[in-house]
């Protein structure tokens, strides 16, 4: 696949693309352009080869690499950390408490995976790399990390999608990394001017009122920006926690009716992405729209994590 070169978001942050799953604009990994160059996010292994070309091309040699951020430890986020960790000798991975011990041992992170991926999981996310405790730096709610003479990121513990997720506060450009918390964003959408940011509700940590509080707890902070796990940054944040606040009360409603019913999570995944369809075409997008490749994948495992949240 022809590799996307590295997006200058504004003049001390970059992204580069993943092209995790083999899609453009679906992961990105942040790249922040202070004294001790700091990587947000790496997606999973197969991504790492982009990464590096990425860094290339921004003129970063590895050994400049200071931190790797993890937002959380789910594959696509930091499946690929302990594989990047092995070519960044000054690096360390920064992760949330509840997230370290896997990182250090993955095999429990493995075996989640090859439980929902099967037969697909050597190809999406091999190899996984330990790392070693040393080389690990817990961040919990409220720590910082100075990364340059005018750079202190905080770190906030943001459950909701997983409750080994922090979120990352950039106080220079008043932007949060947000994982995916705050939701997800479709940029391949905003040519035909749709701006669409759907929660993701994946399992199995899933926890809607923790969903909501770190939705506010961001409002009351009045960022900037956005910067997401999956994809890319947003100037409209108030724009994200309205539409994600409301599509979050609409999934978790549909998926008490579905659970009721006893029905599967295909169901529930079909009812979910008929109610985006419908709201897209009101605002001219067709049914053909290649959104809809992304749609199909996140609504799925959306409603896995729905119907996985209420069985407890
Ligand atoms: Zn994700």
């Amino acid at each position: 696949m022809q590799q996307l070169k590295p997006i200058q978001l504004n003049e001390r942050i970059c992204l580069i693309d993943g092209h995790d799953l083999d899609m453009t604009e679906r992961t990105g990994i942040f790249v922040i352009l202070e004294e001790e160059i700091t990587i947000v996010e790496t997606s999973a292994s197969p991504s790492i080869k982009y990464v590096k070309e990425g860094l290339k091309d921004l003129g970063i040699s590895l050994d400049e690499v200071k931190y790797i951020i993890v937002t959380h430890i789910h594959l696509d986020h930091a499946g690929g950390a302990g594989l990047l960790l092995k070519e960044c000798p000054n690096a360390k991975v920064v992760v949330h408490p509840k997230g370290a011990r896997h990182l250090a041992d993955p095999s429990r992170l493995i075996a989640g995976a090859k439980a929902v991926y099967g037969d697909k999981f050597a190809e999406l996310f091999e190899p996984i790399v330990p790392i070693d405790n040393e080389r690990l730096l817990i961040k919990n709610e409220g720590d910082k990390l100075r990364i340059g003479p005018n750079c202190q990121l905080e770190f906030l513990d943001t459950p909701g999608h997983a409750k080994h997720h922090f979120s990352i506060f950039d106080p220079v450009s008043n932007g949060m990394f947000t994982g995916d918390t705050v939701g997800v964003r479709y940029p391949q959408l905003v040519p035909d001017n749709v701006h669409l940011f759907l929660p993701s509700t994946s399992p199995n940590q899933f926890d809607p009122d923790a969903m909501h509080q770190a939705i506010d707890r961001m409002q009351n902070m009045e960022l900037d920006s956005i910067y997401f796990g999956h994809y890319g940054t947003t100037n409209m944040p108030d724009e994200v926690y309205r539409q994600v606040s409301s599509w979050l009360e609409v999934y978790v409603n549909e998926a008490k009716t579905i659970y009721i019913e006893q029905q599967g999570y295909e169901v529930l995944a079909e009812r979910l992405l008929s109610l985006v369809r419908e709201h897209l075409r009101g605002l001219g997008i067709s049914d053909d729209h290649e959104v809809y490749s992304i749609l199909q994948l996140d609504t799925e495992v959306s409603a896995m994590g729905l119907l996985d949240y209420l069985s407890k």
